[in-house]
């Protein structure tokens, strides 16, 4: 591959685009990799193909290692397939819904459980012709609430998924196995640094599943990590350790005079100096309303939050416990609709009578006393009795996850980090299955529900995540295989120099090396640099000024390390650079 900066489609930028908050983003939209169409919607330049192609190649050739099959479905699909299963209603306003002339509904694929499900049900019916691993590198449509950073969260995307196909769990077991080895091995070659954390299965349905983070200060992720044991898991997916359950005596629930303390803040310090207490937040419980949608249904549940004061519910773990339920804030003008509860001042005493259901914080067990509302404006209780006082409908892990918070695995402090999501591999167990009555005939003669894995990579996400990883302040620097070259010459100067570059490209060309060459003749050396540093091709190597004395410049892009080396050596210099140590 030879690539002419003298005709190659490409205009670099001076400045940062006005949209772009995070590295990868102005990077690759001030080195002419990607623009922008509509938001979350972008168009691949040359360069940004050949890096996202490089990407492609490595999870193709992991996938095909691992003896997955790649297919290929359309991403423009009809509704039926999403009906059965329930998802063209639950995936709620992210699925991009259309309809053809004749009025039918299609969707645009964000995901393919349902056709690779009804693929293999066409194709396969004995035991005998499992397991089966297929694949696909696809475009997905996803209309996500925030698309942002570029091509991080597209509406449009790139995404590797494949599915596995098993008789038994053990089976399913072994698949998953695989694949989390296989993304392993992908992504040490993308040159991807990622934790593997523990994650919640979402809207998907399932039991086991892992997400590959790769922790970056600009994720949208949080995740837990423990550095005694190495348990890491998404914020979601964080698990409270429950405090042993409290027998012994209470003093009787006593209701108190607390006027104008709506917040945990003021009722502490009103208990405290005017009650003779000596509490603090982590005491009091406070009780959060919201309400409950189930997509697809018009109708919302009121249901109540009740976690330890000095915390606040997270929202996303809160979503994350009652997916597919989407839960929603409880306005003003739904509490003048309940006047049952009384704003800043609910307790749980009352909820049973009320109809409402009441989830707790795993720290909220059978026994504890605590400090609540009393259900009348100005007023809250005291020694409020779990399990005497009143009865939670169940536990919630809703709420927020705090650095210093036990590792449910060895009770060491975690710290929390952020990152960005870039493989997810979950055992999706039967659900997919069940839907459209996937069956292997036994050697008995009986039928064998399959059971599914499903395994996903972004890849057009994996390219901004890599620009995330390596950049300097000159711009990109990327990992040789992913680059969109092995090899950036520079030729500049009014003597023979780009003519010299040619020659030294061609020659390397021959060798099998990926060049591009900046052979612009009225370019000036100070912008061909920059361009040189802003591109990111990890070697590059300078014919000029030092050409008359037979030299030319060897550039290590990641380290900003120059040597001169003997113009006649450079065929061979970078040509052993690109194919590595003899073995
Ligand atoms: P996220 O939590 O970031 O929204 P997700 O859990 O919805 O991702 P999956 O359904 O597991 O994503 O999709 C598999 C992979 O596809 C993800 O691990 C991620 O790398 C990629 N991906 C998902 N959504 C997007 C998007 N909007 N833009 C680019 N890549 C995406
Ligand atoms: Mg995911």
């Amino acid at each position: 591959m030879l690539l002419r900066m003298s005709s190659l489609f490409l205009r670099t930028l001076r400045d940062d685009p006005a949209d772009a908050e995070v590295p990868s983003h102005k990077l690759l939209v001030r080195a002419g990799y990607v623009r922008r169409v509509a938001p979350g919607i972008y168009s691949w330049l040359p360069l940004g193909k050949i890096v996202m192609e490089n990407v492609a190649a490595v999870v193709r050739d992991e996938m095909n290692k691992m003896g997955a099959q790649e297919v290929l479905f359309p991403a423009l699909l009809p509704r039926e397939y999403y009906e059965a299963t329930g998802r063209w209603t639950e995936y709620g306003d992210t699925l991009f819904r259309l309809k053809d002339r004749k009025g039918g509904d299609y969707l645009l694929g964000p995901t393919h459980e349902e056709l690779f499900t009804d693929m293999v049900k066409g194709e396969y019916s004995s035991y005998k012709d499992f397991p089966v691993t297929l694949y696909q590198i696809q475009t997905k449509y996803r209309d996500e609430a925030r698309p942002r950073a570029g091509i991080l969260r597209g509406r449009e995307f790139v995404m590797k998924d494949s599915y596995s196909f098993d008789l038994d769990d053990d089976g399913l077991k072994r698949s998953y196995e695989q694949h989390r080895e296989a993304y392993i091995k992908t992504f040490d070659r993308l040159g991807i640094r990622y934790k593997i954390c523990f994650a919640t299965s979402g809207a998907m349905g399932g039991s086991a599943s892992e997400e590959f983070l790769a922790p970056t200060p600009t994720g949208e992720d949080t995740f837990v990590a423990c550095h005694s044991c190495g348990y890491a898991a998404n914020a979601e997916a964080y698990t409270t350790t429950p405090p042993a359950s409290v027998t012994g005596e209470h003093p009787a629930l006593e209701v108190l005079d607390t006027p104008g303390t709506p917040t945990i803040e003021s009722l502490v310090a009103c208990m405290n100096s005017d009650h003779g207490m000596a509490i603090t937040g982590a005491d009091t419980l406070k009780n959060v309303v919201v309400k409950v949608t189930t997509p697809g249904s018009t109708k919302s549940e009121i249901l109540v939050i009740g976690v330890p004061g000095d915390r606040e519910v997270d929202f996303k773990r809160l979503e994350a416990s009652l997916a597919p339920g989407e839960p929603a804030i409880f306005e003003e003008a739904d509490f003048a609709k309940n006047p049952g509860l009384v704003r800043g001042y609910i307790g749980p005493q009352v909820l049973k009578d009320l109809g409402i259901r009441y989830l707790v914080d795993p720290r909220v067990v059978s026994g504890t006393s605590w400090v609540t509302g009393a259900n009348e404006p100005g007023k809250h209780a005291r020694n409020v009795v779990a399990g005497r006082d009143f009865t939670p409908d169940g536990t919630v892990e809703a709420a927020e996850v705090r650095p210093g918070d036990p590792c449910p695995r060895c009770g060491s402090e975690v710290s929390l980090d952020r990152g960005i999501e870039i493989g997810h591999i979950f055992q999706l167990g039967r659900k997919y299955a069940d839907a459209a009555k996937l069956d292997a005939l036994g050697p008995d003669g009986k039928p064998i529900r399959i059971t599914m894995g499903s395994y996903g990579v972004g890849v057009s996400r994996a390219v901004a995540v890599i620009a995330e990883q390596w950049h300097d302040e000159l711009g990109l620097v990327w990992p040789r295989e992913i680059s969109p070259a092995d090899v950036h010459i520079v030729g500049t100067g009014k003597e023979n120099q780009v003519e010299k570059a040619l020659e030294i490209a061609a020659a390397l060309e021959a060798r099998g090396v990926r060049v591009l060459v900046d052979d612009r003749p009225s370019v000036s050396p100070g912008v061909k640099f920059k361009d040189s540093e802003l591109l990111g091709v990890p070697t590059v190597l300078v014919v000029g000024r030092g050409l008359s004395q037979g030299l030319a410049e060897l550039r290590d892009r990641a380290s900003g390390e120059k040597q001169e080396i003997p113009i006649d050596e450079a065929v061979e210099r970078i040509a052993a650079l690109v194919e590595g140590p003899a073995a």
